[in-house]
């Protein structure tokens, strides 16, 4: 591509804001994304790191469940935490309903409640898990890139892409999760 890639944040609720610095340091435009239109004038989308829950009654609030399907099937996506939860196969803990973007089941909270979530580096990179997800189960067409206390925390299959943790958190840019998924687009 020539022109900068445009990266639409998903903005119905979750952590938007920190990612702009670290899209800006990768040579990406940063756009926080809410209707059919901002949708339609991305190249790729982020899924922040929020609440699964509230996330999926804005979705269906706002009726935006087969507008972003059909976005979510042709561009790239990162799902982060929250983010991870909605491009899941399965969800458990509880079952609840999602994208189906890869093919991964994860364990809402797996980590325990909010005096559990921590901090660990990734990749050299110092990143926050936050009332995380455990990714508890892959398929083989997953690329691990990388692991946590012994499960995968960062993966991909194709253009979709997901992390456990916060990378956007960090003041330090680009983390090299947002390096690696623009380079991908
Ligand atoms: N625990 C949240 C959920 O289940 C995810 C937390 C996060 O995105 N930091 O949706």
């Amino acid at each position: 591509m020539c022109s900068k890639p445009v990266i639409g944040v998903f903005a119905l609720q979750g952590a938007v804001i920190p990612h702009k610095p670290h899209i800006e340091a990768c040579g990406a435009e940063f756009r926080a994304v809410k209707t059919q239109a901002d949708f339609e004038a991305v190249d790729a989308f982020i899924l922040p790191g929020g609440e699964s829950t509230t996330m999926l009654k804005l979705i269906e609030r706002f009726d935006l469940w087969d507008i972003l399907a059909e976005q979510f099937a042709e561009k790239p996506i990162w799902g982060i935490c929250a983010g991870t939860i909605l491009m899941a196969e399965t969800v458990t803990d509880p079952v609840q309903k999602s994208f189906n973007l890869l093919p991964i089941t994860v364990r809402r909270n797996g980590y325990g409640r909010q005096l559990n979530s921590h901090h660990a580096p990734i990749d050299g990179y110092n990143v926050s898990f936050i009332r995380a997800p455990v990714i508890t189960d892959i398929s083989d067409s997953i690329t691990v890139l990388a692991e946590h206390e012994g499960s995968p925390v960062w993966v991909e299959c194709g253009n979709k892409v997901a992390s456990t943790f916060h990378p956007e958190l960090t003041m330090d840019y680009p983390s090299p999760m947002h390096k690696a998924f623009i380079a991908k687009i």
